[in-house]
């Protein structure tokens, strides 16, 4: 099945999959939440640390010309402003005027079949909104009285190391997104690594916005985590190693396991004014075909307005042509929380097996949070308990595996379905003596179908699985 047109995976049901098994919880539950927060429990931290795995055997292990970089998430001042978005990174905001429920007026207008986006200035954006204004509806009250648009600078302030009350004239930004980390970093590592234009760093981080309206669960966040790949090429290469990029991020989510028809290309209609290309890879999540990735060729904007406001020469100098220049950049840019959500989207099915209805999450093993499941078929016969720890700790030395001796072996085969355990082990009588000793039984997520396989083999079995 697994059908992402199937309403079973619809938002609430994966929504109560993730809390009821440990996946994801509100942010600052006990306090009524934070919005635009959330954290990830015991499987959802075993998911995400998966796909950040993931993400970096593709992007750094898997590639001969990419280093990895963990930046600090404050940085100067200065950075804000030259990479533009002190001036320039705002949303446009509209406020309903019955129940105070702001909102982002390009979505709202998006919502009617009209275009607008976050690039458009404050008076283009308040015409088309007007345009539509007796169709625009509040997402809450449903009402159609709604302030004019203005825009709100998403970056998030903070008091580092100034104690002045008035701090807040001269803030230390918590950073919007990672990737500055990584231009600021160009020189150092192109001075203390070996690589040559044209090279790539990747970095995983958090990243903060002071998003104007964080709905539809992790899909937006105040606090997220971003996963970027700036890669620094010669000018006249900009564009060969874009679109090699694209189809690059295109395979990477078929060899994830994804259906090709769930995904989904946009081009940006508005192109900020120093960039070459900009498409979004789109996820059909459950509400609808959103971005999940930007891939973008930024021209040589970054490094340039980093170079003219730190002073600092960040040219290239080519060892074989001895040409300078400010090398180009290719980025492609993900959102940790967007994937994740996309994998318990993408993975998630419902189907019937022994006659029962079960919840089952088809990841694939390298996203499984936990690789195997060991059970005692008794919990009261310590000889089967005994036997049951040997193989726990045996394996768990080898991949990540949970031990659990609760309930009837049906209940606990449900649970591992629920949180993707690709297979599941069980120590049972024949484990112990006759022909069979020393063989367990092997149930497959998938199929349900079981095998016995000797202990000696188990590792290997369950790597191939
Ligand atoms: P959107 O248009 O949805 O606001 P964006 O174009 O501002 O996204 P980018 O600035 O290009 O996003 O960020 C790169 C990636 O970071 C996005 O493709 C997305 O996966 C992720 N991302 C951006 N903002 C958020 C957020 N508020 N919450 C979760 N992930 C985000």
């Amino acid at each position: 099945m697994n059908e992402i047109q199937n309403p079973a995976n619809s938002m609430e049901k994966i929504i109560s999959l993730c809390k009821r098994r440990g996946f994801v919880f509100q942010g600052s539950e006990i306090y009524g939440g934070l919005a635009g927060t959330y954290d990830y429990g015991p499987y959802g931290v075993e998911l995400a640390n998966n796909i950040k795995a993931v993400w970096w055997k593709s992007m750094v292990q898997g590639e001969r010309n990419i280093v990895g970089l963990d930046s600090a998430i404050f940085t100067h001042p200065k950075v804000w402003e030259a990479s533009g978005h002190v001036g320039g990174f705002a949303d446009p905001l509209v406020e309903c005027k019955e129940c105070n429920t702001r909102s982002r007026a390009d979505h709202l207008i998006e919502d009617v079949g009209a275009f607008a986006d976050e690039k458009m200035s404050v008076e283009e954006i308040n015409k088309v909104f007007d345009e539509h204004r007796d169709k625009i509806k509040c997402v809450k009250c449903g009402k159609k009285n709604f302030t004019e648009v203005r825009y709100i600078n998403l970056l998030v302030k903070s008091n580092l190391g100034n104690f002045a009350s008035d701090w807040a004239k001269e803030p230390t930004y918590l950073r919007g997104e990672t990737c500055q980390g990584i231009y600021l970093n160009f020189k150092n590592v192109l001075d203390s690594s070996r690589v040559k234009v044209p090279f790539g760093i990747a970095q995983v981080g958090k990243a903060f916005r002071n998003e104007i309206a964080p709905r539809q669960y992790i899909f937006r966040l105040r606090e997220l985590t971003q996963m970027e790949m700036q890669m620094f090429v010669k000018p006249e290469d900009e564009m060969t190693t874009y679109e090699k990029w694209r189809q690059k991020r295109w395979q990477y989510y078929l060899d994830l396991g994804f259906k090709e028809e769930n995904l989904k290309w946009h081009e940006h209609e508005n192109l900020v004014f120093y960039a070459k290309a900009a498409w979004d890879i789109e996820y059909k999540f459950p509400f609808g075909f959103k971005e999940l990735e930007g891939i973008h060729a930024r021209g040589d904007y970054d490094l340039s307005q980093h170079q003219k406001f730190s002073g600092k020469d960040l040219s290239y100098l080519d060892p074989v042509t001895n040409e300078r220049y400010v090398p180009h950049v290719v980025e492609t840019s993900v959102g940790l929380d967007r994937s994740f959500l996309a994998v318990v989207t993408e993975f998630y099915d419902e189907d019937e097996l022994g006659g029962e209805t079960r919840t089952v999450l088809r990841f694939p093993r390298t996203l499984a949070p936990i690789k195997v499941a060991v059970f005692p078929l008794l919990k009261n016969k310590p000889e089967l308990v005994a036997k049951a720890e040997e193989v726990f700790t045996m394996l768990s030395s080898q991949m990540r595996a949970e031990f659990d001796d609760n309930g009837n072996i049906g209940k606990r085969y449900r649970r591992q379905d629920e949180i993707g355990t690709p297979a599941c082990v069980t120590i049972d009588f024949e484990t112990l003596e006759g022909d069979t000793k020393d063989t367990v039984t092997v149930r497959n997520r998938d199929t349900g179908a079981q095998e016995r396989v000797h202990i000696s083999e188990l590792v290997s079995y369950l790597m191939q699985a």
